[in-house]
């Protein structure tokens, strides 16, 4: 069984306008044919650059076909460019690392920080407009953690819709 939802209110969930119990139900769910659609509509609607959002990375960061090439990147919000998809966008980021007792005393009371010889924090941000994109919190040894790489020739063919170009 499948959910339909209306593009206002896939709209209502990308700005978070949404109350607990509708976003788990939207989430959970198997979701309709046009949910994809909507949900990029939306995003695209509210990009500024004319570049095409094909899928969501994170808040304020997506995978787009830019329009002067047709590769597809992971871009900010802002336009900021990462580079092409296949590759980490976090080794473009500017990073700070969280790696002492000062440095963690900015976020938690004292004492109440993780020891910095076992965990450090990595935080990214876009070098355009300084938009903070992730945190992630490993060992000081590890190396930067790639969240995702999608395929986009499955989802493409899973979707029934004819997949970009350069993919
Ligand atoms: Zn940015």
């Amino acid at each position: 069984m499948s959910s339909t939802y209306t593009k206002k209110q896939v709209a209502d969930l990308v700005k978070g306008d949404l109350d607990f119990e509708t976003v788990h139900l939207m989430l959970s769910m198997p979701k309709d044919e046009d949910r994809y659609k909507f949900y990029m509509e939306t995003i695209n609607e509210n990009l500024d650059y004319d570049h095409q959002a094909i899928g969501a990375l994170g808040p304020h960061l997506n995978y787009v076909i830019r329009s002067d090439n047709e590769e597809i990147v992971v871009m900010c919000d802002c336009g900021h460019d990462f580079g092409q998809y296949r590759n980490n966008w976090k080794l473009n980021a500017l990073i700070y690392v969280r790696d002492n007792v000062e440095k963690m005393e900015q976020i938690y009371p004292a004492i109440m920080a993780p020891d910095t010889s076992w965990q450090v924090y990595r935080e990214y941000y876009c070098p355009s407009c300084g938009i903070q994109h992730c945190v992630e919190a490993p060992t000081p040894w590890y190396p930067v953690m790639h969240d995702l790489q999608p395929d986009f020739a499955t989802f493409y063919e899973w979707m029934g819709q004819p997949a970009p170009a350069k993919i």
